[in-house]
């Protein structure tokens, strides 16, 4: 977003003018050494608090830069070799059996399923799964995985039955402003606890096959970059989803919209001044709702960038999705709403309900959000 460019040409102007002025000030305290030791004196203390100063914003210039490593060290992304890097899938379509390497991208890359439109993939992987370059004799993986950014560890899950995730770390990532996860599932042990600070390339785990559906030949680590829905979706699952309990507290899957994290580490390469709201503006809005008021709605408050547009005090909140289920934008909407409802759908011939991860159903211009895209609407809200 311009907003956020502005911010980063902000940081750098004082920076430089900063320096400039420390020169500056030296010059005048040495020319006034010999008429007044005290001029000297309050010259310094000034150059100092400058430094200072210069210091400060540096490093908070250098907290808020995009600053990614990849965490293992499987670099052929940057090669442009998807085999290398991602980690197969087991495919059994229509009775033929495949291990396509496309099915570990981030996206809509498993499950096709045939529609008057064409094949459709309809399952949605919010990560990316990369394959392990190191294995012991017993065939078991070795791979150190890291930090991808300077971070706090906010969760750890050792009991591989408590997630599909298997044993996974989240850490949280504060970039201009907002947080960010990054969260690393199907580990074989981890290394850090709660509350640890992470520098970024720091190993923190090591890679496995833990969790549902992978096997040893499969082995990877998948990796996550999210954002969060809502710090209340503890008792909002609980409400929905009582016999099936949580174990993981607000950093469940349920409550984390992953990001393209393959096109971001791509981008950055290029482009290593982008900030997530720019990287996310290239996102196509595939459906919006509108939400009734709600002193305890989120989103704006975790990612401020969000908001667009004037609101006042009776106004609704509509919030753009892309396809993926990440929202992108917030706007004030003068439609009064009880419940969540959606206002509008990219048009599309094939069912939504296999475009947008079963949160619409319908097609054309018959579209409607499901059970599921209402319950997971009113995360975003509750206990509204
Ligand atoms: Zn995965």
């Amino acid at each position: 977003m311009p907003n956020d460019l502005n911010v980063e040409g902000m940081t750098n102007v004082p920076m430089r003018n900063c320096r400039a002025r420390h020169i500056s000030s030296f010059v005048i305290s040495l020319s006034f050494r010999h008429s007044s030791f005290v001029i000297a004196i309050r010259c310094f203390a000034i150059v100092t608090t400058m430094f200072g100063a210069c210091t400060l914003s540096l490093n908070a210039s250098a907290r808020d830069t995009v600053d990614l490593v990849l965490p293992t060290d499987n670099d052929a992304l940057f090669s442009g070799d998807g085999a290398a890097f991602y980690q197969y899938v087991e495919r059994d379509y229509k009775g033929a059996k495949s291990t396509p390497w496309e099915g570990g991208r981030y996206g809509f890359v498993r499950d096709p399923v045939d529609t008057a439109g064409g094949t459709v993939y309809t399952r949605f992987h919010e990560g990316i799964d990369i394959r392990p370059l190191h294995r012991d004799t017993n065939g078991d993986p070795l791979d150190e995985v890291r930090a991808i950014a300077d971070g706090k560890v906010v969760h750890v899950n050792p009991i591989p039955g408590y997630s599909n995730y298997g044993k996974y770390i989240v850490i949280e990532h504060r970039w201009d402003g907002s947080n960010y996860y990054s969260l690393y599932g199907h580990l074989s042990s981890i290394a850090v606890h709660p509350g640890d600070l992470v520098k970024r390339g720091q190993p923190v785990a090591t890679m496995g096959y833990t969790g549902v559906g992978i096997n040893q030949e499969r082995a990877h680590l998948h990796l996550e970059l999210d954002l969060m829905f809502s710090r209340q979706f503890e008792s909002w699952y609980n409400t929905f989803f009582r016999n099936d309990p949580n174990h993981n507290g607000i950093y469940n899957g349920m409550n984390l919209a992953g990001i393209d994290v393959a096109r971001l580490y791509v981008a950055l390469r290029k482009n290593p001044a982008l900030t997530i709201p720019e990287f996310l503006s290239e996102e196509e809005t595939f459906y919006k709702v509108i939400l009734p008021k709600s002193r305890h709605f989120d989103l704006p408050r975790l990612y401020p960038w969000m908001i667009g547009g004037k609101r006042n005090e009776k106004s609704s909140w509509e919030v753009s999705f892309a396809s993926s289920g990440v929202p992108l934008k917030v706007e004030p909407s003068d439609r009064r709403v009880m419940q969540p409802e959606l206002s509008y759908v990219k048009k599309s011939s094939i069912d939504y309900s296999h475009l947008t991860r079963d949160i619409v159903s319908g097609r054309e211009g018959n579209a409607h959000l499901t059970n599921y895209g209402s319950q997971l609407m009113r995360l975003l809200i509750y206990p509204q």
